[in-house]
């Protein structure tokens, strides 16, 4: 039997990878998405995410917006430092726009990308776990497992959107470990505040209170041992605690569900990798800490200029180093701008220096006074560094 053969081939349908096939199913290009889960298996994560104004457009784009279940507008957002007067707002109205972001879960974001594919031409391969990626003449060759047996396929460009394992071992990225995990929860309240997402800095790592139903979701970083701690705390405890380091903003804490911990580290990619025909998306490019929302996020804009590179390139260049260089170059200032960011505010904020603290404090009061300042921050938050 001959190998199969794709124009484009798709490693992870995660919200990036399918996000990428979505942008291309109208081509006429062949496109396949091989995923690890197996088929009308929902995925069970945990996370909510934060999804900017940015990227609600180009989800509308993609014809998914719409189709989206239990999402929270964020209209105002609150930033605030521990044991600091510092504090600034950022909010839709001044920056106008109808709302600074969005929050929702992980799974629906990815039941609804999942469902706009199996209604398309993409032809997605469910329970196939990728396990090599090698290349011939001009050709990448993958070698996947479905059921219990070996398959391969090649394809004129590998998209490695699988959240960062497959290439590591060979192509390693570059890693600094925060030494922080995130403890992840839902969160009420007896005082919420509609549409408002709170971020505060604290020396043991920033805590995020995003807007969700009755209450919020919370993101709450600290040194992995003590968030191993926290996870084993019995409610009451875990709400008095989160009282006392996030202060009296939304009132008493009432209920909290289930606690998941994720270890946080900046992971990056070689920007080029060393083999042909391949190039890396999403979290598999670059993980960020959550710290400020932008990891979709900027693999949302990874996954829509390579779909515009793709469709714009001659046949003959498709998965091309030249069609590949000209796609890294225009990604390059949008991904280093947001990681230096998001690592540059968890350095910045996560220490308890009482010069750097006064600093911090007086940061914070400066962005609240100046318009100019916030609506540069608030647009890189929303659109990128492309945007
Ligand atoms: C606690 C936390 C909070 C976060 N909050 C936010 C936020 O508010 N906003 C934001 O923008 N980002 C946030 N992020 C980051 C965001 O979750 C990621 O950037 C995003 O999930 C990356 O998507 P992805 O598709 O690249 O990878 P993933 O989500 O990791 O998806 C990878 C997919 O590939 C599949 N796969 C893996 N291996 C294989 C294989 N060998 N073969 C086939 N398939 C495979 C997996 O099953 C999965 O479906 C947060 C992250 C964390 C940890």
């Amino acid at each position: 039997m001959s190998t199969p053969q794709y124009d484009i081939a798709i490693i992870g349908g995660g919200p990036v990878g399918a996000a990428l096939a979505l942008a291309l199913r109208d081509s006429s290009l062949s496109v396949c998405v091989l995923e690890a889960r197996p088929a009308n298996t929902a995925s069970n994560d945990a996370r909510a995410l934060a999804l900017s104004y940015g990227s609600r457009l180009l989800l509308a784009r993609l014809g998914v917006w719409d189709t989206l279940r239990d999402v929270s507008a964020i209209r105002t957002i609150h930033i605030s430092q521990k044991q600091s007067f510092g504090r600034t707002e950022l909010h839709a109205t001044e920056l106008n726009v109808p709302e600074l972001g969005y929050v929702l879960p992980y799974p629906a974001l990815q039941d609804a990308l999942t469902n706009a594919l199996q209604h398309s031409k993409v032809a997605t391969i469910f329970g196939a776990s990728v396990t090599q990626l090698s290349n011939s003449y001009d050709q990448a060759v993958i070698s996947y497992q479905q059921d219990g047996t070996a398959h391969a396929l090649q394809t004129r460009l590998a998209v490695v959107a699988d959240g960062g394992k497959l290439m590591a071992q060979q192509y390693p990225p570059e890693v600094h470990d925060y030494g922080q995990s995130a403890l992840i929860t839902h969160i009420t309240c007896s005082a919420p505040q509609a549409n408002t997402a709170f971020e505060r800095f604290t020396p043991q790592g920033p805590l995020a209170l995003l807007p969700f139903q009755n209450g919020y979701e919370l993101v709450w970083t600290a040194p992995h041992q003590a968030a191993q701690e926290m996870l084993a705390w019995d409610n009451a405890k875990f709400l008095h605690e989160l009282h006392s380091h996030f202060g009296d903003r939304v009132g008493e804490f009432l209920s909290v569900g289930k606690r998941t911990c994720f270890p946080l580290s900046l992971r990056r990619a070689p920007q080029q990798t060393p083999m042909p025909h391949t190039v890396l998306l999403g979290n598999a490019a670059q993980t960020m800490h959550p710290v400020a929302g932008q990891g979709f996020n900027m693999g949302l804009r990874d996954a829509w200029e390579l779909a515009q590179e793709i469709l714009d390139a001659a046949s003959e260049l498709l998965g091309s180093e030249a069609m590949l260089a000209t796609y890294r170059a225009h990604r390059h200032t949008d991904r280093e701008a947001g990681i230096r960011f998001t690592d540059g505010l968890v350095r910045l904020f996560s220490n308890d220096l009482p010069l750097v603290n006064a600093g911090r404090a007086a940061a914070l009061t400066a962005l609240d006074c100046l318009p100019f300042a916030k609506k540069f921050v608030a647009k890189r938050m929303m659109f990128g560094a492309n945007g």
